[in-house]
């Protein structure tokens, strides 16, 4: 299709053509502005780049960090020693030496953050700004002692041409940071931040997902430190205090910093609200005092700022998303479906199987002695009333409850001591009863990010179409529940795993849409070669899909086998009645 090969070539050619129209615009405040206004420039792209490194940690990957400023004095601190000793490469060189030792320090940083969580992170890091801090005052920076100053780069000496270098700067680090936003690491931080499991569950790296984070956005400090000490000729502790980090950390809540414009944004605010308040004489303190009331009201009303302007100024576009995702196609009656010939015959050795399964949450025996075994090519259904021990079997077989007795094998291989990520990039894949997929991805990127391999554009968008899913450029935040946990199957599904387990995939759906649903679940194994483990509440469902089916009750296997034998099974009903004169 040349009229879509044309969007897309000019979406990739946007970010490049607003960078160079960035630099154009730098050029011209350069020549334009008062010389005062040109340094406190300086400023505003130093700390541009600080919060947009923030926003990475804080804003898509959902972590609190708060020694951005000790990130930053990491990447001053070799700027400025490399220029004492005299290292070779000249400014620019240091300064990418300074992003790098910033980057690796941010993954240092980052260790704690793959057990810790929230208030315990924040203090963690905190303290580690308040040490950094004060071993600083103690050593100082290098060349402060000798006065060795860090000179600007040849063409860039005086204020007006270091004010277009940092523009240069500044767009170099947002044009990477848009392209790595957009990539797998984009993802996998938002991922992260929304569920963890779901990222595991995607075969992604929980661990390595958020020591990305951290090491792109400590980088990002490290050039903002370094691109300070060439400003300021001689960097000092007091510009790296862990309070400013804090301050910054609020500022870039409030600004959406996550979002390239609103980091622009954030670092005005940071440069011009002390200025402010020194021109009408208030003590520059108060800056900390007006920081902190915005960064309270953006918490407590969870909007801030930055999303206020930013849905001001868009809003004709975030009105046509929306009118998008309104055309639900769930329901859609699946002709080509019903011209299929049923799925192919189910058979041969198992493809999961799974014996002797026992787990218990203190005095809770959630499974004993659970057996199921999924053949090839099947869709066997999963039943039983709620607390049964459904979802803790899946979770057991995923590898999410790893103190679980009993063996999992997956084509005869056993999974045992095998971690969730690492079953799902053999094959086995799960989704989950609640909803775990990352509003703030689009369909796109989040089912190119959980299949894990290169799809073609008519693959994935007539892999939601079969599914009666939105178009892959919808915005995930626009889409109802029940649709997204569908989106969540097909993603999976486009991964070509051996087997899904799919724990209620319809609940959340109208009637009609869970009808439809069943059919195309039935066409899965003949489209696909993906055997399915199914789990549902809905024992028409069941019945119209499920060539075997297993089930479950009090954490034991009351029955299994054909459908017909065991929906027919008195004990069964039984179950099923109780559990129906409950509802
Ligand atoms: P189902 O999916 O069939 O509705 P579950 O597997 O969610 O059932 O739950 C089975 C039993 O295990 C329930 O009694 C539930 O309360 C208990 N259970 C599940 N997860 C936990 C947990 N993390 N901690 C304690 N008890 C749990
Ligand atoms: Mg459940």
């Amino acid at each position: 299709m040349p009229h879509a090969d044309t969007a897309r070539v000019l979406r990739l050619a946007a970010p490049f053509a607003v960078a160079v129209a960035a630099i154009a615009a730098g050029y011209g405040f350069s020549v334009t502005l008062s010389g005062y206004l040109v340094y406190l420039g300086i400023s505003v792209i130093v700390a541009c780049i600080a919060i947009l490194g923030l926003g990475v940690v804080t804003g898509s990957a959902g972590m609190i960090a708060l020694c951005q400023l000790t990130f930053a004095a990491v990447g001053a601190w070799f700027v400025s020693g490399l220029n004492v000793i005299g290292a070779p490469g000249g400014f620019v060189a240091w300064l990418a030496v300074g992003g790098v030792a910033a980057g690796a320090a941010g993954i240092l940083v980052g260790l704690p953050a793959l057990r810790l969580r929230g208030v315990n992170l924040a203090v963690v890091t905190l303290g580690l700004a308040a040490a950094a801090d004060v071993a600083l005052v103690q050593v100082q920076f290098p060349g402060t002692a000798s006065g060795t100053f860090v000179p600007r780069p040849g063409p860039f000496a005086d204020d007006r041409s270091y004010f277009v270098f940092s523009v240069i700067v500044l767009v170099a680090c947002a044009t990477t940071l848009y392209v790595l936003q957009h990539s797998r690491w984009g993802s996998s931080w938002k991922s992260v931040a929304f569920s963890e499991r779901g990222t595991a569950a995607a075969g992604t790296s929980v661990p390595r997902s958020k020591l990305t984070a951290f090491a792109v956005s400590a980088a990002l400090g490290g050039i903002s430190g370094g691109l300070l000490a060439g400003q300021v000729g001689l960097a000092l502790p007091a510009s790296f205090t862990p309070l400013q980090s804090l301050a910054l950390y609020v500022l870039s809540i409030m600004a959406g910093a996550y979002l390239i414009d609103m980091a622009l944004f954030g670092a005005l605010l940071w440069v011009a609200v002390p200025e402010l308040l020194k021109r009408w004489g208030v003590p520059q303190d108060w800056g900390f005092v007006v920081f902190g009331a915005l960064g309270v009201q953006a918490l407590a009303s969870g909007t801030n700022l930055g999303a206020v302007i930013r849905t001001t100024w868009w809003n004709r576009t975030a009105g046509r998303a929306r009118r998008q995702a309104a055309t639900r196609t769930l329901a859609a009656p699946v002709t080509d479906v019903a011209a299929q010939p049923p799925a192919a015959a189910p058979g041969g050795a198992p493809v999961l199987e799974v014996s002797n399964l026992s787990v218990s949450f203190g005095q809770v025996q959630a499974l004993r002695d659970v057996n199921l075994a999924v053949p090839q090519n099947a869709v066997v259904g999963l039943i039983g009333p709620n607390g049964a021990g459904k979802s803790t079997l899946v979770d057991v077989i995923s590898g999410f409850l790893p103190r679980a007795e009993g063996t999992v094998t997956l084509d005869g291989t056993s999974m045992a001591g095998l971690s969730p990520t690492r079953r799902a990039r053999l094959g086995l894949r799960r989704t989950f009863q609640q909803d775990r997929v990352p509003p703030g991805l689009t369909v796109d990127a989040y089912v190119r990010f959980v299949a894990r391999r290169r799809l073609s554009h008519d693959e994935l968008a007539g892999t939601l179409e079969f599914f009666g899913c939105p178009p892959p450029r919808t915005r995930l935040s626009t889409v109802d529940v029940g649709t997204r946990r569908i989106i969540e199957v097909v993603g999976h599904l486009l991964a070509r795993p051996r087997v899904m387990l799919l724990d209620e995939p319809a609940a959340g759906l109208s009637h009609d849409e869970h009808i439809a649903l069943a059919e195309r679940l039935r066409q899965v194994p003949h489209r696909f070669g993906v055997s399915v483990l199914l789990i549902e509440h809905d024992l028409d469902l069941v019945r119209s899909v499920c060539d075997t089916i297993t089930v479950l009750d009090f954490g034991e296997v009351l029955a299994a086998g054909p459908q017909e034998e065991v929906l027919s099974d008195p004990a069964v009903l039984k179950a099923y009645m109780g559990e129906t004169e409950m509802l």
